[in-house]
């Protein structure tokens, strides 16, 4: 398909009066969602935003956010997504690395914006009159809807192109793996200028489902969320997806559940494990920014026998594994290449991609005989050590196994003899915790002993960026 539909207009044109998004303040339908976006599209109009310009947003997710968007969308102009998480200085350079030409904020609190860009509050565009815009009604397959800058866990973020088509595309891909049920209603608790929590936005439009926002992603909180608006779909980072198991009686907390998504990062053993114990259906991704949002996924009827799996490349997607450019043979480990119509064609400024080629992730993963996906590790973290290689997260999983850890991140250290060796840092529960020594012998009972931390070091924090990932390229700093 080279046109795609302007989503939100199509789902009023099909059924309007659906509800399309609920929030702690009020729950509208798609047909008042679509009058409140051509309202601001027409203040946005009247303040210079055309087609074709550079919109930065900074906001947190809200249903202003949402019409935020699409009222970008309808004029045609492109949206750069910021993490309101970044510091002033970070977010000046995504504003002016993106050529912004405008800035919209939700309050007057993001006060040093560059002087490059024009800044919009939300909390006073009434201002503003409404210009009719001439709404667009298709988007080309290719044109960029969307820019957002990588979480920045290996190096400098860089901002992806998103295509209509490539969101599109994430959209259709995932409801052929999870399918769609009239009851279906997803709890979005990750942010919304993260692709995981946008691209929910867009599904919301594209099946006809209803969102609900989460004020927090705490797991009480989104206890309280699920159990409030009988939640079938969330998708969860592994540390709300813990805490939530670490609840009493979780499976009657959680049975309106079909489908938790687990995904942005590894997802250790030990807690697939639990949530198979409690009978939690957590459905184990593999995606990026790049490719706007999952590319695999596991599916239910594999939950218990390639547990650790990452799935198969969704409807449409493929994967394989290469090394110099040669497909790998099952079970060895290199380098995870994707393609799809959900894979962007690349960073603003950087190099681009010919999407019709494959992908190379800067992950690393094998599959399986029966081509499932097993995720290891980061390439930019691989350790070796006497010419073995050593993967920080199955470290980190073994430490993560002890009851007594709730953090673990490993790194490589120098070392003459062998040339790097892994060290962990870890963050224990309570004051009381096991020795550095005691933690060395468990690991010995479960690890190699080329992959046992040569030191064990208990701290406070770990490093992380925006996205709460931990950033291992900065662990050594903590010695
Ligand atoms: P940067 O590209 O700037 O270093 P980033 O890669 O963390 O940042 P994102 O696009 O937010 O930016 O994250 C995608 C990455 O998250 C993947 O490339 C992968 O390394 C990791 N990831 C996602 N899902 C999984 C998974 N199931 N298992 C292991 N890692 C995962
Ligand atoms: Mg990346």
């Amino acid at each position: 398909m080279n046109q795609i539909p302007n989503f939100l207009l199509e789902r009023v044109r099909l059924t309007p009066n659906r509800i399309a998004v609920v929030s702690d303040q009020e729950e509208i339908t798609f047909k008042e969602l679509h009058e409140r976006v051509i309202q601001l599209a027409g203040r946005f109009h009247s303040c210079g935003i055309e087609k074709g310009k550079h919109v930065s947003v900074l906001m947190n997710n809200s249903i202003e956010f949402i019409v935020t968007v699409y009222a970008i969308h309808y004029i045609g102009a492109i949206a750069i997504l910021l993490n309101t998480r970044l510091s002033e200085d970070e977010i000046s350079y995504q504003i002016q690395n993106s050529d912004s030409n405008f800035l919209i904020v939700e309050n007057e609190n993001f006060i040093a914006p560059p002087s490059t860009v024009r800044v919009l509050e939300m909390n006073n565009i009434q201002q503003f009159e409404v210009k009719p815009v001439v709404i667009r009604e298709y988007f080309n397959h290719d044109e960029i809807a969307t820019m957002m800058y990588t979480s920045g866990t290996t190096g400098f973020p860089k901002a992806v192109l998103q295509s209509y088509g490539n969101h599109w595309s994430s959209a259709i891909a995932s409801v052929l793996n999870l399918g769609l049920d009239q009851s279906d209603v997803w709890l979005v608790c990750l942010p919304m200028f993260h692709v995981g929590g946008l691209s929910t936005v867009y599904k919301s439009a594209i099946y006809g489902m209803k969102i609900v926002l989460a004020e927090k992603a705490e797991a009480g909180i989104v206890l309280n969320y699920i159990n409030q608006y009988k939640i079938t779909i969330l998708s969860v980072v592994t540390k709300v997806l813990n805490d939530l198991l670490n609840f009493e009686d979780i499976n009657k907390g959680l049975s309106s559940i079909r489908a938790a998504l687990l995904g942005g990062g590894p997802a250790p053993l030990p807690l697939l494990q639990k949530a198979q114990e409690r009978n939690v259906p957590v459905y184990q991704t593999y995606g990026m920014t790049e490719t706007c949002s999952q590319i695999a996924t596991l599916s239910p009827e594999f939950m218990l026998s390639k547990i650790g799996s990452a799935g198969k490349a969704l409807f449409g997607c493929s994967l394989e594994i290469r090394e110099n450019d040669k497909k790998s043979s099952p079970g060895v480990v290199g380098e995870i290449v994707v393609k799809g119509p959900n894979v962007s064609k690349g960073y603003y400024k950087l190099q681009t991609n010919d999407t019709s080629e494959f992908f190379y992730t800067g992950d690393l993963g094998y599959v399986d005989e029966d081509g499932f996906l097993f995720v290891v590790d980061r390439r930019s973290d691989l350790i070796i050590s006497g010419g073995e290689n050593i993967y920080p997260a199955e470290i980190e999983s073994i430490l993560l196994s002890h009851p007594d850890l709730i953090e673990a991140g490993v790194t490589g250290r120098e070392d003459p003899t062998w040339g790097k060796v892994p060290i962990a840092f870890v963050i224990a529960k309570s004051k009381n915790h096991p020795s550095e020594q005691e933690m060395i012998e468990f690991c010995q009972k479960k690890l190699a002993k080329f992959k046992i931390p040569k030191e064990i070091h208990f701290v406070s924090s770990l490093p992380r960026n925006a996205a709460n990932k931990l950033v291992r390229r900065e662990l050594h700093k903590l010695l």
